[in-house]
């Protein structure tokens, strides 16, 4: 099967990532892994890569591309895969539609997980580091009362990136990028939605039962 798995910052996509590619048995491909592996392999396309973001420049569509090209053409994604992080856009979706097309292949299905904003928020605006463990706790989840690690005793902060206004705003960027891409994935008819809220296995499963009937 050939997955494409989309969703918002805070909608745990890395961990269904892992579950569903297991469960599948396909091998779970994000665009993070795929850089960190050029990048610490010294491909060629790693050390293009590299001159960038050294730069502190965001890298070329182009170099994402050849990467993830390089990735699927690999012998353990030839009976599929499950892509996290690409496309992000259409124009992205179109190339990879092209490319799979011109190896006889053809995605099966997008898996779209759906959390409401402010789910979002109270997932991740209540996420405290301990600034002496680096571990993190959650003012609701956790049920902390103080400011304190439970582990360590450390004193626990909240990080610039889970402050409500930053995960609004990354939540602004995610649906002013995603929502044409979403739409276009309808538009092929290969688009299925899963409420993404609950425990973590019964989203696996909600997510497994959802995607059945697009299995070839
Ligand atoms: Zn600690």
């Amino acid at each position: 099967m050939r997955l494409v798995l989309v969703g918002p910052p805070g909608a745990g996509k890395g961990t269904q990532a892992q579950y569903i590619a297991s469960n599948l048995s396909i091998p779970k491909i994000s665009t993070g892994d795929i850089f960190r592996a050029n990048v610490s392999g010294g491909t060629d396309l790693g050390k293009l890569a590299k001159t960038y973001m050294d730069r502190g420049d965001l890298v070329p569509d182009e170099v994402t591309i050849a990467m993830v090209r390089d990735r699927l053409s690999e012998d353990d994604a030839q009976d599929g895969f499950l892509l996290d992080g690409f496309p992000r856009n259409v124009a992205q979706a179109e190339i990879l539609r092209d490319m799979l097309k011109d190896w006889g292949q053809a995605l099966d299905v997008v898996l779209e997980l759906v959390v409401e904003d402010d789910e979002v928020v109270r997932r991740l605006a209540g996420r405290r580091t301990c600034s002496q463990c680096g571990r993190i706790w959650h003012v609701e989840f956790d049920d902390k009362k103080d400011d304190r690690c439970d582990a360590c005793g450390g004193a626990l902060f909240q990080r610039d990136d889970d402050k409500e206004e930053t995960v609004r705003h990354r939540l602004e960027v995610y649906q002013e990028q995603t929502a044409p891409l979403v739409s276009y994935y309808a538009d092929e008819g290969i688009l299925v939605g899963v409420d993404a809220t609950g425990p973590v296995e019964e989203i696996t499963q909600r997510a497994m039962e959802a995607i059945q009937p697009f299995m070839g």
